[in-house]
């Protein structure tokens, strides 16, 4: 009984159970297990080619498992295709039809069922509602409207048929960052709203921890770590997570007969967490957040020298990289307590054992 099944009695909307994919000699999805709950927001991460897609795609059944099984609501799914499930699928390419307008499209799935015109334009305004999108959109050609609400058009188009879940497959990876850090809001408002169970892939690890409830790392065609944001974050399994949630500071060290923690590449014993037992090296980990710039008479449980090298503005917090022996440190700090030095010039950051932690390959 894994510890999903003991901590929720409801039975999970989806249950994966060593679901494998296979193409000729590539094992793209490998024996995968996991539970997905009702109404939970789950989004799938992790890199080029790791197999989410693969995944994505077999959970909405267009694709067929090469074996295992993929249960919804606790009955066998593995055959039965797409349009008799009850989900619905927002792509990257959005996938509109771009000879209808606004409203034609949000109705489609609606119109295949044969569902009367006047329920199908009551059900699209309500859906154009609760999307934001301007009621006079409805007969638009949707090549007439803007990239963000063609986004807008896909959910509704998504939610028309009223999905139990909704699987969506990178469909912010294309948009420029602004527009995408609001329509990340966006969705995880809209998730909060219809109660509805997401399911969402993504290479940003970023962009999941904004809008999720569990996070699943995949890396080779299997989930390596299944966790809420926070618990990713904090506790990262290895060093391919650690560094897959953006800049973060890793550094090699081996275990000293002193109990310190020796890193070659700044030739220094550092202070930190004890490796696991019986290991002898690890990987030091330290956020950008957890280093601050020490001025005369302040101190820290480490202590380095190194060089500012330059300086960028973030918003509401600015990055500093700063060399220090053969690596460079990412220091991330609110703007006001920015450091008070040029490029070029000596300074020494620090930080306590606390705030880092270890982790194994
Ligand atoms: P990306 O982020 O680039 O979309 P991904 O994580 O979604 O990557 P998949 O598209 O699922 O990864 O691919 C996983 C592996 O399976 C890759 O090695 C890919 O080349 C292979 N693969 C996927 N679909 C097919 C297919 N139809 N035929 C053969 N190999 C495939």
């Amino acid at each position: 009984m894994t510890a999903d099944q003991t901590e929720d009695a409801a039975p999970p909307i989806l249950r994966l159970a060593g679901v494998t994919k296979t193409f000729g000699p590539i094992r793209a999805v490998d024996a995968v297990d996991l539970d997905i709950r009702d109404g939970e927001f789950f989004t799938i991460v992790g890199p080029s080619g790791s197999g989410k897609t693969t995944l994505l795609r077999m959970l909405a059944g267009l694709e067929k498992p090469s074996a295992g099984d993929i249960l919804l609501r606790g009955e066998r799914v593995n055959e039965v295709p797409a349009n008799r499930r009850p989900t619905a699928m927002v792509f990257q390419s959005l996938a509109l039809f771009q000879h209808k307008t606004v409203g034609q499209n949000i109705e489609f799935a609606l119109k295949m069922r044969g569902i009367a015109q006047a329920t199908r334009r009551a059900r699209a305004h309500d859906l154009m509602t609760m999307l934001r999108l301007p009621h006079d959109y409805y007969s638009r050609p949707v090549t007439r409207i803007s990239g963000g609400e063609r986004q807008r058009v896909a959910l509704a188009r998504a939610l028309a048929s009223d999905p139990a879940i909704l699987f969506f497959d990178e469909p912010l990876s294309a948009i420029d960052y602004r527009l995408r850090k609001q329509l990340e809001v966006e969705l995880k408002d809209l998730h909060r709203e219809t109660g509805k169970t997401f399911v969402y892939i993504t290479h940003s690890l970023e962009e999941a921890m904004v809008m999720s409830d569990r996070i699943g790392i995949m890396r080779q065609g299997r989930l390596i770590q299944i966790g809420t944001p926070d618990e990713i974050y904090t506790r990262p399994l290895n060093k391919f997570v650690s560094e897959f949630m953006g800049e973060v500071n890793v550094l090699e060290v081996e275990q000293g007969g002193d109990g310190a923690l020796h890193a070659r590449e700044v030739a220094r014993a550092l202070k930190g967490p004890k490796l696991p037992d019986g290991a002898t090296r690890g990987h030091l980990v330290i956020r950008p957040e957890a280093l601050r710039f020490l001025g005369s008479g302040e101190t820290a449980d480490n202590v380095l020298e190194g060089e500012l090298y330059n300086e960028y503005a973030l918003g509401s917090r600015v990055q500093y990289h700063v060399k220090i022996g053969a690596r460079m440190f990412v220091v991330e700090r609110l703007r006001e307590q920015r450091a008070a030095a040029a490029p070029g010039t000596t300074v020494t950051v620090g930080w306590n054992a606390a705030d880092s932690i270890i982790v194994p390959d």
